[in-house]
This record gives C-alpha cells, sequence and structure tokens, in this order.
C-alpha cells in the first residue's frame, strides 16, 4: 500500500532525507537537523546557510498586506540566524507569481523585504522569477556567527533554566506571524552576556521546538505553566502549541537567571519558563498551576 506524507509525517521526512542526502564532511559542522547549517569559513568565522519557503495559502492569504508577506519571508529567515548566535548578510529570493497577479503586489512584496533587509544589514544579491498557480516565496540566506558564539540545539545542560523572549499564543490570529521583528538584538545581547547553552526560534510552537532542543540533547524538559508568557487572550493551549511566534527559546545555566532579570530594563525581554531535568531525551512536561506534574501533547505546526 502506498504510503502518503500526512501518513508518514514531516519530521520522519527529514530524518529520512537527511539519512539519504547528507554526508558528513569536515567542513560541515551541522547539516540537517539545526535552525540553519554551519560550514566552515574564516579563521575565526563560521558561515550560516537558511533556507525558507512561504506558500499562499499555507502561510499567508492573498487578501493580507503584501508589504507584510515580504516581510515575513525575510523575517523568518533571519530567525533562524538569530537562533544560531549571527548576524544575517546575503539574500537570494526566488519567487512563483501567477500571470494575472497585480504588479503593485510584488512591489509592496519588495518594500517589505527591503524595509527588513536595511533594518539588519542584510544584501539582497540574486534570486529567480518563474510562473505559477500560486505565490511562493523562497528566501535563502547566509550568515555569520563568531566560532565562540554559536549556539546550537543540542547543548543545553542538565539543569538549566529555559527561558524565552516573549509572549507566546495565536500569533496567527493577532498578526504577529507577519509583522514580526526576529530577535537579532536579544541573540546579539545573549551572545555576549549570557551564552546561552541551546537556542531555537520557536516556529512550530513551544512544545514542538522545545523538544527538539530536549531531543537533541538527550535531556527531558519541565515547563512551568504559571510562567509561560502569552499574548492578549491566548489560553495555555495557544501558548503551548500555536506556531510562528518566532521568539527565541534558549537555555542557560541557573547562575545566570539573576543577570537574564536585570537585562530586562534594555528594552529587551526574557522569562524563565523551566528547566531541563534528567528523563528520556526529547520528553516534556510541565507543573500546572496546582503544582501537579503534566503532560503535554505531541501537537504543534507540522506541514504532513
Ligand atoms: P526551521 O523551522 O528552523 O526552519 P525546519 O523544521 O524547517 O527548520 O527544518 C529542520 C531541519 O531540516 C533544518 O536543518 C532544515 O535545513 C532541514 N530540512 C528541512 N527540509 C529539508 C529538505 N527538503 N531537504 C533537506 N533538508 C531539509
Ligand atoms: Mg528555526
Amino acid at each position: 500500500m502506498p504510503q502518503t506524507l500526512s501518513q508518514f509525517g514531516e519530521f520522519p521526512l527529514i530524518d529520512f532525507l537527511k539519512k539519504q542526502t547528507f554526508r558528513k564532511n569536515k567542513d560541515v559542522l551541522e547539516g540537517i537537523g539545526d535552525d540553519t547549517a554551519v560550514v566552515s569559513y574564516t579563521n575565526d568565522k563560521y558561515l550560516l546557510l537558511t533556507t525558507d519557503m512561504l506558500i499562499e495559502g499555507v502561510h499567508f492569504k492573498k487578501s493580507m498586506d503584501a508589504f507584510y508577506i515580504g516581510h515575513k519571508a525575510l523575517a523568518c529567515s533571519i530567525s533562524d540566524i538569530a537562533a544560531m548566535g549571527g548576524m544575517p548578510k546575503y539574500a537570494l529570493i526566488s519567487i512563483g507569481l501567477p500571470a494575472g497577479l497585480d504588479v503593485a503586489f510584488v512591489k509592496k512584496i519588495y518594500e517589505g523585504m527591503n524595509q527588513l533587509a536595511k533594518m539588519f544589514g542584510v544584501n539582497i544579491v540574486g534570486g529567480d522569477t518563474v510562473k505559477g498557480n500560486k505565490i511562493i516565496i523562497n528566501v535563502s540566506l547566509t550568515g555569520e556567527v563568531k566560532k565562540k558564539n554559536l549556539v546550537r540545539r543540542s547543548t543545553a545542560k542538565l539543569g538549566d533554566n529555559i527561558y524565552v523572549t516573549g509572549a507566546l499564543g495565536r500569533s496567527y490570529i493577532n498578526g504577529g506571524h507577519l509583522t514580526f521583528i526576529p530577535r537579532i538584538n536579544d541573540s546579539q545581547y545573549l551572545i555576549k552576556h549570557i551564552k546561552p547553552t541551546a537556542m531555537i526560534d520557536i516556529s512550530d510552537g513551544l512544545v514542538a521546538d522545545l523538544r527538539h532542543v530536549a531531543k537533541a540533547s538527550r535531556l527531558k524538559a519541565r515547563l512551568d505553566q504559571s510562567r509561560i508568557p502569552r499574548t492578549k487572550n491566548a489560553t495555555i493551549s495557544h501558548a503551548l502549541y500555536d506556531g510562528e511566534d518566532f521568539e527565541l527559546l534558549f537555555t542557560a545555566s541557573a547562575y545566570k537567571d539573576e543577570k537574564l532579570m536585570r537585562a530586562q530594563t534594555r528594552g529587551i525581554a526574557f522569562f524563565k519558563i523551566g528547566e531541563m531535568i534528567a528523563g528520556r531525551g526529547g520528553e516534556v512536561d510541565m507543573i500546572d498551576t496546582n503544582g501537579k506534574i503534566k503532560k503535554v501533547l505531541k501537537k504543534g505546526y507540522i506541514h504532513f
């Protein structure tokens, strides 16, 4: 019996592709499996590589503001660079467009992209344009990170605290998924002053992305329900499982907590939401508001 992608699942598919295609080479520090690939570059820096695709009807609707569709397309990739502790550099933009689309719509997409590119010093250096029956935008982005500043998903330590950089949930409803500013400033503060042990950006949802960190770090993660910051009208379930918050989720040694809390006055915010504990690698649970340990669901934004 043929198996469909939805029966097989997105992550098993990526694991399969990883086994099929990825060959570890000494110049490749991180291939498939982190927010960006990490490869050899200069004496003191690594090159970061990431690509993200947005499709009409899946990641945005045509009725949404084209400026922010462009903004989001680039912001998603910058967010992945931030999650590694890096700074974005060069972008290639490939677009698929229906022949009947208003030219002004495309111009707006690029205005949104350009504004964000300027904000973070990204240079758009090329791309590709093709006809399609839906709007498709693919952004490939490079970045740089000082070797000593690289932060991976797989290096959280037992007893570390877990933090997020902002409120979670309902980003698709409140528009946050379109207008968010990637957390480069928070990331730069963290690598300079805190040295987080692991980091990821929240694209699939808090629990789903925390599970990636826990699995890669071979630890269990325990959330504290009462501490999870939520956006307006978001329930705990929205905060745990909605995707596309694009906040950073990171772990840091418990003794850094005081310094992190002091940093709150500098226009960036850090919220302690749990800790890394011993247990089955990749497991996530939560202390509820009555102090009881509760299971969390295996859900989040998964394509198939
Ligand atoms: P993110 O949400 O951080 O962008 P994804 O969940 O999309 O990350 O991808 C997880 C990892 O799998 C990344 O390292 C990514 O490069 C890799 N990956 C995803 N899709 C493919 C594919 N079709 N071929 C090869 N690698 C892939
Ligand atoms: Mg990511």
